[in-house]
């Protein structure tokens, strides 16, 4: 018999989201007669626009025909890694540097392959899962130190505590040397935004230690104050020690179409010189063989005049969900943060577990939202609200809410 890679095993029982569906799927069985609404998981509700929907129509309708036919793009169509530079970057990177994917998620876990089970990981606590879970997946991470539940970390990672107390944003000397640090900014899940001078200390910390960071920017075009950086390249050198992971899935409601990039400088150095850029080219090439050509079509025209106003329309309505969110949890007198530059709002019920402040929304409210504490351990007393959902659901969850 073939023997379980015991990386698999080192994984705690339970990703975050099938356990949150479980106790879901529990209450409506004891209730049948509730009708539940999720503010809970990160995935797109609305259609996508017409303009960037034509895209992707008139991308498969070209597969059909001899001149508009394409085959495998390894790392993506030209002409929208080319776009992606002068839409996002004021064409600072060149082609080469553009790696189109099928979305930011599988990338982050690909990308473990370049640094192998001796990195040393560093994610900003809370974070997203794919971070730790990808580095447990590739050998960088010890077992489970805690419950299945959440709490608790896992052994080998640095946790960089992200609270109130430090205004979300992690201490860059807590940052061991040589480490791979995971961040992301605009924050899933607690929503804060990294300014200029945080995320200059982030850059400079990673230069001065030696690190790499990969910075996933999946939330930037919910960035709605012009003084907070959209992309890490704002930041002086950052092209020497940055990879950023973007996506469509969010301001182009790609989440079921799949489709990202990963910006990969060439100024990136592993400690032993060799370039880091063209290892990812060679990964490219060997273990994926690239995005949809239609999810790309889609992309370009999410990307024209016409489709970036449907971007803004649709991050637009996402930040409205999430205002109505936030002032009906202010109302109530608890604080948060998030949902002004991004699609999540942090909820803070201090002194309280986060799966029990989960279950009372649920079973008062009936509305599900996310344990912050599935999050790291920095999550405990928090729950995560999602912006993602129709108005009059996110309303009619708002109304419910008073019932705290
Ligand atoms: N990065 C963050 C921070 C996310 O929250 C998500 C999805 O929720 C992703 C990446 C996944 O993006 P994609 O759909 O492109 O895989």
């Amino acid at each position: 018999m073939i023997t379980r890679n015991p990386y698999i095993a080192n994984l705690k029982a339970g990703y975050l989201f099938p356990e949150i569906a479980k106790r879901r799927r529990e209450f409506a069985a004891a209730h049948p007669d509730a009708k539940i609404i999720s503010l809970g998981v990160g995935n797109t509700t609305e259609p996508i626009l017409p303009h960037t929907n034509e895209g992707l129509t008139e991308g498969a309708r070209k597969l059909g025909t001899i001149e508009g036919y394409s085959g495998y793009q390894d790392e993506g169509l030209p002409e929208l890694r080319e776009k992606i530079s002068s839409v996002f970057y004021g064409g600072k990177f060149g082609i080469d540097e553009v790696f189109i994917s099928d979305g930011a998620k599988c990338d982050i876990g690909r990308l473990q392959i370049l640094f192998g089970s001796a990195a040393k990981i560093a994610v900003q606590d809370p974070s997203y899962p794919v971070y730790v879970d990808g580095s447990v997946l590739a050998g960088a991470a010890g077992g489970w130190e805690g419950n299945a539940a959440g709490s608790g970390g896992y052994k080998g990672i640095t946790y960089l505590p992200c609270t109130a107390d430090n205004n979300f944003f992690p201490n860059p000397d807590l940052i061991p040397r040589g480490s791979l640090i995971y961040f992301c900014s605009p924050n899933n899940p607690t929503g804060a935004v990294a300014d200029r001078t945080q995320l200059t200390a982030l850059v400079n910390a990673a230069i001065e230690k030696s690190c790499i960071i990969v910075f996933d920017a999946a939330y930037s075009e919910f960035i709605r104050d012009p003084n907070l950086p959209k992309t890490i390249y704002e930041i002086d050198k950052a092209e020497t020690c940055a990879i950023e992971v973007n996506s469509f899935s969010k301001p182009a409601g790609f989440t079921g179409v799949r489709l990202g990039w990963s910006i990969v400088p060439k100024a990136i150095k592993y400690s032993t010189g060799e370039s880091v850029n063209a290892d990812w080219s060679r990964i490219a090439g060997t273990i994926f063989n690239g995005a949809s050509n239609i999810a790309q079509a889609g992309g370009l025209a999410a990307l024209d005049s016409d489709g970036l106003k449907e971007v803004r329309k649709l991050t637009d309505f996402y930040l409205g969900n999430a205002k109505l969110i936030r002032d009906a949890l202010e109302k109530l007198g608890i604080k948060c943060i998030g949902g002004d530059n991004s699609p999540y709002i942090w909820a803070h019920f201090p002194g309280r577990d986060s799966w029990e402040v989960f279950s009372q929304i649920l079973e008062k409210c009936h509305v599900v939202t996310t344990p912050g504490a599935g999050f790291g351990p920095a999550g405990q007393s928090f729950v995560r609200f999602s912006a993602f959902g129709h108005r009059p659901d996110v309303e009619e969850a708002c109304k419910r809410l008073e019932k705290l």
